[in-house]
């Protein structure tokens, strides 16, 4: 069991990961009012291999992804369509679960939702008025901010600089307007409501993920995570949420940078591949993940058909290194060269997460293999490439062929039948085989994938 670190984003500082202590993850999911894009598959990508690692070095891990299916935006998403908010919601939820399991990275623990959470979040709410932390307004409740002490601890920010991003509306209710709303009163043009000591209403954003959490994970959990476009108001707020109503909460905090899009580089022929399962259907599923992969989770990311040509020619280069060294021709015997690329592997994720080198450590095992006799190469190469959601990579398509094709025409049948869960499903196991397919006007047809 390697000693694994994280830098938390509250202190600044590395901290280690107690082995006896079940590492509990929580990581804020997407608000459900449209598609996801690739910007919210990255925390999804990254705390679930980021889990998957612990476990294979024998920690006790436990992932929980949230999905906020009440919201401002999503009555506004709703209204859009005509369409009620509750179902539109649990549309967009499935959409969102259909999405992220194409990655094929099984799925997080628990993925709660907030409005499956409604009792948990008065409960907390009753508790922070009790502590004077909150108070009661209009039907609305808020958190009275300048009761915490602690406020602005995360973002490092003073009271001056904040803005809680709140509609103009509710600022004559607020003691303060640095105060923000856990509870807010029915509006006549919202279709959806829970009873609650303070009236009917809802509860705002901030507090369904402090209820959610605890529901999860206890008071005290390992980690929270997130984007790093949420450290304020979002989690600045369930930190003052949750301590001021006496739970000690997260350890320590990991935020992963945000994915950004060069808008002129993105013509218009190249579709809406911002949007997760266009990305999915153009470039595939190993290229997606390697893509989220190839930067430093912490950092930004850059995005667009550059960046994914070369996820698509990196994952065939190891496609095709599986190709001509298929792991199952190998007897046991492992080079010496070899054990030490698959532990350097482990090493760089071990600290903070360091997918790029790891992702080094693999190519440099790769370029060395073809240049001589390396035992034990591809067996390991699997392995490692096993910790980031690439071991298909393996599964070379020799033998395939009638395989594909059969797969080929089932899909073509759902497709027919308008059963596009079915139809995605093939599409998926045809890209693990090597195999992307093309639609075309007269029928579709299989290419070898990463080539055009
Ligand atoms: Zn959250």
């Amino acid at each position: 069991m390697r000693d694994v670190w994280i830098r938390d984003t509250l202190s600044g500082e590395r901290r280690a990961l107690a082995a006896e202590e079940e590492v509990g993850i929580y990581a804020c999911g997407p608000t459900v009012y449209s598609r996801i894009h690739i910007g919210n598959a990255r925390p999804f990508v990254v705390f679930s291999l980021f889990a998957g690692f612990l476990r294979s070095e024998g920690y006790r891990a436990r992932l929980v992804v949230n999905i906020t299916d009440i919201n401002d935006k999503i009555y506004e998403a709703a209204r859009g369509v005509g369409e009620p908010s509750a179902e539109f919601a649990a549309r967009m939820a499935n959409s969102y679960l259909e999405d992220t399991g194409r990655l094929g990275l099984g799925r997080p623990d628990a993925e709660p939702l907030a409005s499956e959470t409604i009792e948990s979040i008065v409960a907390l709410i009753s508790d922070l008025i009790e502590s004077g932390h909150a108070y009661e307004s209009g039907g609305d409740v808020y958190f009275r901010v300048r009761s915490f002490d602690g406020y602005g601890k995360l973002s490092n920010r003073r009271a001056e600089d904040m803005d809680q991003g709140e509609e103009a509306g509710s600022a004559s209710l607020k003691e303060d307007t640095l105060d923000f709303a856990l509870w807010k009163a029915h509006k006549d043009d919202e279709d959806t409501s829970w009873d609650s000591p303070w009236g009917p209403g809802r509860p705002g954003w901030h507090i369904e993920c402090s209820a959610m959490a605890e529901n999860e994970l206890g008071p005290s959990f390992a980690i929270h995570g997130g984007g790093s476009d949420l450290v304020f108001p979002h989690h600045e707020n369930e930190i003052a949420q949750s301590e001021g109503a006496g739970r000690p909460f997260a350890r320590a905090w990991m935020h992963n940078g945000m994915i950004e899009i060069d808008a002129e580089k993105m013509s218009k022929s190249e579709g809406n591949i911002f949007q997760l399962s266009e990305a999915l259907d153009r470039y595939g599923r190993e290229a997606v993940v390697d893509y989220l992969v190839s930067g430093h989770y912490r950092q930004p990311l850059a995005f667009g058909p550059e960046q994914m040509e070369q996820a698509v020619a990196r994952v065939e280069r190891l496609r095709n290194f599986f190709r001509e060294q298929p792991a199952a021709g190998e007897h046991g015997e492992v080079d010496s060269f070899v054990e030490e690329r698959a532990a350097a592997f482990r090493d760089a994720l071990a600290e903070d997460f360091n997918t790029p080198r790891a992702m080094a450590e693999a190519f440099e095992l790769v370029a060395e293999a073809n240049r001589r006799r390396l035992p034990g190469a591809s067996a390991a190469l699997r392995e490692m490439l096993a910790l980031l959601g690439l071991d298909s990579l393996a599964e070379t398509e020799q033998g395939a062929g009638a395989e594909a094709e059969a797969l080929l025409a089932e899909r073509q049948e759902a497709r027919a039948a308008r059963d596009f869960a079915r139809a995605d499903e093939i599409r998926d196991r045809l890209a693990a085989l090597g195999w992307e397919v093309r639609d075309a006007a007269d029928g579709a047809r299989l290419v070898p994938r990463g080539r055009t």
